[in-house]
């Protein structure tokens, strides 16, 4: 026996959903934190002119709808943000190199790509069309994927350069995303083995182990989470909105998928953030 089923829902075009509420009220997003709730007697409240304010795309295909449902989303994420379009051209604008090949650095280059971001640098010659690569270019930004540790020093010359730099670190039951690090504005790479150290003194001998040991496997779900959790970081940073990685790291546990950030402080035998500041290369605020 067939039994009928209910219509589908209306689609809607991407965009902060709307929903009436008792007493003539309008509800613009679905997030407690970031909705919005207006009155009967705010401009607009009732009719679709709201819509229009914010920011609705008029629809299209490819690219460009894809862009305008990330700028709907951006908009929402990062209200004081820049516009849609000064966002897309300062990603359009910007170069970020991800170093580390594997699983979870193709899934992130294609995201970074799908987000408007105007160049990639890449060891992995597969993870992209050559006439995305810009070898030669200096990054903006510069994601570096390792395995069960941080290689601190891999970072020094970024570090001494002024170059922004985010740890990606792939580790047995969990993902450590962060620190995103501005020279000399928060804690480096060596600022957290300091702080390990100091609780753990055997950590050295652990992390050399681990940095020059195999590589560790990267799970489907995990290597895409990892992607996307990273993948914000890095907008964020080039958005100017404030990664949540700037002077804390982000550890995705598995296979729950929950994520806890962690704050790191400067460590004070570092010093990385007494050191001047390259002349020419601004540093975003975190
Ligand atoms: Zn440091």
């Amino acid at each position: 026996m067939s039994r009928a089923l209910p219509p589908p829902p209306a689609t809607t075009p991407a965009g902060p959903p709307v929903a009436r509420r008792p007493g003539g009220l309008l509800q613009i997003g679905s997030t407690p934190r970031s909705a919005t709730v207006l009155g009967p007697g705010a401009p607009g409240a009732g009719g679709p002119e709201v819509l229009d304010r914010l920011g609705r795309p008029a629809g299209g295909v490819g690219v460009e709808a894809r862009l305008a449902a990330d700028g709907t989303a951006w908009n929402a994420f990062d209200p004081a943000g820049p516009a849609p379009a000064q966002r897309f051209a300062a990603r359009a604008a910007a170069v970020v190199a991800v170093v580390g090949g594997g699983r979870t650095a193709r899934l992130l280059l294609q995201l970074l790509e799908d987000a408007g971001v105007g160049a990639l640098v890449t060891e992995d010659p597969a993870a992209l069309p050559p006439a995305r690569a810009r070898p030669a270019a200096p990054a903006d930004l510069v994601v570096l994927i390792t395995h069960h540790a941080a290689h601190a020093v891999r970072a020094d010359g970024l570090l001494a350069d002024g170059v922004p730099h985010l740890s990606v670190v792939l580790r047995d039951t969990d993902a450590v995303v962060g620190p995103l690090v501005v020279p000399g504005r928060s804690a480096c790479l060596r600022c957290l083995d300091l702080h390990v150290t100091d609780a753990d003194p055997g950590w050295p001998a652990v992390v050399d182990a681990f940095v020059h040991g195999p590589r560790g496997a990267e799970e489907s779900a995990t290597a895409r989470a990892v992607a996307g959790l990273a993948g914000l970081q890095v907008l964020a940073h080039l958005d100017g909105a404030g990664a949540a990685a700037v002077g804390a790291t982000l550890e995705l546990l598995l296979p729950e998928g929950t994520v806890r950030q962690r704050w790191w402080s400067a460590h004070p035998q570092c010093g990385c953030v007494d050191l001047p500041l390259p002349a020419g290369r601004p540093v975003r605020d975190p």
